[in-house]
């Protein structure tokens, strides 16, 4: 019997285990996959985010470094306005996921492997049922899977994709450009990393097909590559609700995404997913000191929700014009890194909880 379990073997669920197994507990992670690595759909990937290596390791106790690369180039296209970005003064990084040796996903399981924690891939939990079986203090952390997210009724809203990846010649290429446009409410972006490269249109209402043929031009534009064929699914995202992030499912723990910790503009996707799971290992024993973490780390929630609202009333044109207009007041070499410094609300979060141990 194992003390404790964890299901999810994503970037929350392993930060947490390895955190358990540390502490010298009997870990077990179940993982519906048969490997490493997620979901063969959208796996493997270039991830981008901004990060605070030293931070994440004080806090987590966790160095990723030899897990990211820094990123070769970055920019934006605002409404067909490429805006170039210094990546060295917003401390980004580019992060493969996935099942390969190089990924992130690879390095947390060799860590976790080392410290003792055992692994069931292929064995997963998909209904109410299946999570009230778990013993008490579990951590669930199945990302955008819909499964955790209906059985423990986290409000969620659909989010449509268009991803399409090849592989390239050039390993060395981490870039990212970032496009806000017609074609989406949130945004789309090319990224690369060790030979693959994505293209990824999303937004939370589904897609027409002239937005994603509106979307391929712009890329071929600017970048001048095109892919051959297209993945079209849907995520359950967890922006539902103003009072969405919670780290509680009755006796569970939520970890990850599943916990509202979801992307820069909310709690950043990966930074947030690392974090998170810190605290969902601190809630193991510590349920008091776990929720003040969480709290503060996600208090960026409600004003994301309430702005991402409020943008959703202002025309397209209206809004693109704005956006033009701010960024060109703006020296060019600051732009994207005051967007990052004021602008990504939950990365901004994540740094209030990791900042200050170190
Ligand atoms: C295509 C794509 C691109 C992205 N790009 C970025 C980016 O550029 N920057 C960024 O910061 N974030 C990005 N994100 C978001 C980022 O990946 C997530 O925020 C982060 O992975 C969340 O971590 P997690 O631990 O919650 O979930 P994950 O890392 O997704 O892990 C969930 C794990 O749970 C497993 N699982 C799911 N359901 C079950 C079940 N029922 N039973 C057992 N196991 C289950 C899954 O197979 C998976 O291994 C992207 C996401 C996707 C899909």
């Amino acid at each position: 019997m194992f003390e404790n379990v964890v299901v999810g073997a994503g970037l929350a669920g392993l930060v947490c285990a390895i955190n358990l197994a540390r502490e010298g507990r009997d870990v077990l992670v179940i993982e519906r996959e048969q490997r490493i690595g997620g979901s063969p759909l959208y796996h493997p990937s270039p991830e981008g985010t901004p990060i605070d290596l030293e931070g994440i390791k004080a806090y987590t106790g966790i160095d990723i470094s030899p897990a990211v690369k820094k990123f070769t180039s970055g920019r934006a296209v605002v409404y067909g306005e490429v805006v170039p970005a210094d990546m060295d003064a917003i401390s980004s990084y580019m992060i493969e996921r996935g099942p390969r040796s190089t990924s992130l996903d690879s390095y947390l399981y060799s860590l976790a492997l080392k410290s003792g924690v055992k692994f069931e891939f292929g064995r997963g939990c998909f209904s109410p049922d299946d999570f009230m079986q778990l013993p008490p203090d579990s951590v669930v952390a199945t990302g955008l899977h819909f499964e955790g997210f209906d059985s423990f009724l986290v409000p969620y809203l659909t989010s449509f994709h268009y991803l399409a990846r090849k592989k390239i010649e050039d390993t060395d290429s981490t870039h990212v450009t970032i496009y806000h446009d017609d074609f989406t409410t949130d945004y789309a972006y090319t990224s690369s990393i060790n030979g693959v490269l994505l293209a990824h249109l999303f937004q939370r209402y589904p897609i027409k097909k002239d937005a994603l043929k509106h979307f391929q031009e712009r890329v071929y534009i600017t970048e001048g590559f095109e892919f051959d064929s297209w993945e079209h699914f849907t995520f359950p995202v967890p922006a539902a609700s103003i009072s969405n992030p919670r780290i509680f499912g009755g006796r569970t723990i939520l970890a990850g995404t599943l916990s509202g910790c979801m992307e820069p503009y909310m709690f950043f996707g990966i930074h947030g997913a690392l974090v998170s799971g810190k605290i969902a290992a601190i809630a193991v024993s510590d349920r008091g000191k776990a929720h003040e973490e969480f709290l503060k780390a996600t208090s960026s929630f409600r004003s994301a929700y309430l702005l991402k609202k409020a943008l959703s009333f202002v025309p397209k044109g209206v809004y693109g014009a704005a956006l033009k207009a701010a960024l060109r007041r703006l020296p060019e070499d600051e732009r994207i890194g005051r967007f990052v410094k004021h602008g990504m609300l939950g990365w901004k979060n994540c740094q209030s909880v990791v900042a200050k141990k170190y």
